[in-house]
């Protein structure tokens, strides 16, 4: 089983690149974001506790995003591989998700980061605000406090990957096709 992490500030395009990738290598995108708004859709207790979180720009708990992935896992045994996106964002998400792993006997295949400028992150979520409707894109002071917390709290994993040898690095700035392919390198 290959288990692939897509990494980048929020607006680097992980979720375009999802999309493309999963269709060319038929895995499983994993999207933590995407499963919290489902949840927050169908109004279900999960969805209530974080939608307060969300909508400011500001994490949800680690346990509940990690049950999330451990339930995706269980759930599809017979796919070739996962791929991850908006997940892990902490240190400790990153340590849960190895342990979740190790246990299986299985550890991450690669973290492909994509890199873009603090700038183009503002310039990708107004541009996608007018597109998806996010509440969370579209005031610029949330989007400010997701910058934010992507470097306090995510970007500490670059080290955590690199120490391990699991981390690549994309330049985020060409065009969708350009990025696609560095990536299908990778992968
Ligand atoms: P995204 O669609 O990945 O930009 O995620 C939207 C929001 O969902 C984030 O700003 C967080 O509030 C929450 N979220 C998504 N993934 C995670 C995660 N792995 N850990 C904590 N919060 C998350």
């Amino acid at each position: 089983m290959k288990y692939y992490l897509l990494f980048g500030p929020p607006g680097a395009g992980k979720g375009t690149q999802a999309k493309l990738l999963v269709e060319k290598y038929n895995l499983r995108h994993v999207s933590t974001g995407d499963l919290l708004r489902r949840e927050i859709a169908a109004k279900s207790e999960l969805g209530l506790a974080a939608k307060a979180l969300i909508d400011a720009g500001n994490l949800v708990d680690d346990s509940i995003v990690e049950k999330m992935i451990e339930n995706e896992i269980d759930c599809n045994p017979a796919v070739p591989g996962f791929l991850f996106d908006g997940f892990p964002r902490t240190v400790a998400q990153a340590e849960a998700l190895d342990a979740l792993l190790a246990k299986r006997g299985e550890s991450l295949s690669k973290v492909i980061s994509i890199i873009i400028s603090d700038s183009l992150v503002f310039e990708r979520i107004a541009h996608r605000a007018a597109i998806e409707g996010r509440k969370d894109d579209s005031n610029p002071e949330i989007i400010e406090n997701r910058i934010k917390t992507y470097h306090q709290k995510t970007e500490l994993l670059v080290s955590y990957y690199k120490e391990r040898g699991k981390y690549f690095e994309i330049d985020g700035e060409g065009t969708i096709e350009d990025i696609f392919k560095k990536i299908s390198d990778l992968i």
